[in-house]
């Protein structure tokens, strides 16, 4: 049977074949005091009923997003209360942080109505595989590489890789960066590889019948911030405060609450409508053949990094706020092994799948 390997492990395995080890063949897990919230999990839950009940009829449901995403918080508690007791203000602090994800959820829908540019949604939350491939194109017959997408859309007429991305904030260095995105690169090489290999799953294989291959990622970025209401001072004015952490859409819709006119505020919000929108960013990147190719031999690459076994550790700047494995990089005991679990699975993030 074939090793799989996810982008996951070759990220920690590139970044340092240490930390690497520990997670991927110790299968150690550090334990957490305090688990928090998957918000992660939850949002990408409520995202994938959200664009299923698009698909399936034609409607941007906001209950059902909610729905998904309650189901995914109370299966999440149990995680949380299955790993010890926890103090009030600690289950307080995951009610607010899930009230807000509520809240950015309701927000997203109206975007998404009146923004998304899908003309299909074909599926989401795809897992597909394909086999490594050597630089000589000879198929690996240790390794496959296994891949999750967040979903398959249509966009004029071209089938696209759905990213959604919640970020705390969007940056133009997070954009910037998003052709470089290595993640979805190997998706992108996992989907073709797959297709050309016909290990595509049918309906894969279906849409690219009907629209050609996938060219490039859709990136969907969510900020996970709600925009700030302006204050409103004594003399009953809106706050023109120009560090405002908001949108031209949303000061207006303060200005409508409250009666006032946006003519007097016509500074404030000039300013704001040329910062743009902050909480919400979309971003198309093609992705070539040449492209592919190279990223595919950095997968076989990867690979080489598992069968030598190397194990050096590599220390940089980030170990200490980046580096879970830091105490026992520093001294392997038998007392700090108590602080690290066992997974029972490699690629956790595929146990439904695997399960
Ligand atoms: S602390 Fe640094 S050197 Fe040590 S395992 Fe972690 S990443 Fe590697």
């Amino acid at each position: 049977m074939k090793r799989t390997i996810t982008y996951s492990e070759m990220r920690s395995r590139r970044r340092c074949p240490y930390q690497g080890h520990l997670a991927y063949d110790e299968l150690l897990t550090p334990r957490v005091k305090s688990p928090g919230l998957r918000e992660g999990t939850i949002a990408d839950q409520g995202m994938d009923a959200l664009y299923l009940g698009v698909r399936d009829r034609g409607a941007y449901d906001e209950q059902t997003m909610l729905g998904a995403m309650y189901d995914a918080m109370a299966y999440d508690r149990k995680r949380i209360e299955s790993s010890g007791p926890m103090m009030d203000e600690e289950w307080e602090e995951i009610d607010e942080r899930y009230k807000l994800l509520r809240y950015l959820a309701t927000q997203y829908v109206t975007y998404a109505r009146e923004h998304d540019p899908f003309e299909e949604i074909i599926t989401m939350q795809y897992v597909g595989s394909a086999p490594v491939v050597a630089p000589s194109g000879h198929v690996s017959t240790k390794y496959d590489y296994r891949f999750k997408l967040d979903g398959l859309v249509v966009i004029d007429g071209q089938l696209w890789l759905l990213e959604n991305k919640w970020l705390k904030t969007i940056d133009d260095q997070t954009i910037r960066m998003l052709p470089l995105d290595e993640q979805c690169g190997m998706y992108m090489w996992g989907v073709r590889e797959s297709l050309r290999r016909r290990e595509a799953s049918p309906v894969l294989q279906d849409a690219v019948e009907r629209y050609g291959e996938p060219v490039g990622v859709f990136y969907n970025i969510i900020r996970k911030k709600l925009p700030v209401v302006p204050v409103q001072n004594k003399n009953g004015q809106t706050s023109q405060r120009k560090d405002i952490d908001t949108t031209a859409a949303g000061y207006r819709d303060t200005l409508a609450e409250r009666g006032q006119d946006p003519a007097d505020y016509a500074e404030i919000l000039a300013i704001l409508e040329s910062k743009g929108d902050t909480f919400y960013h979309r971003e198309s990147v093609l992705r070539n053949d040449r492209e592919l190719d190279e990223i595919g031999q950095r997968i076989y690459e990867s690979t080489r990094f598992i069968s030598e076994d190397y194990r050096y550790k590599l220390p940089q700047k980030d170990c200490t706020w980046s580096c879970a494995y830091m105490p026992l990089c520093i001294e392997w005991s038998e007392e700090l092994l108590t602080q690290y679990t066992h997974k029972e699975r490699r690629h956790e993030e595929y146990e439904r799948e695997e399960a």
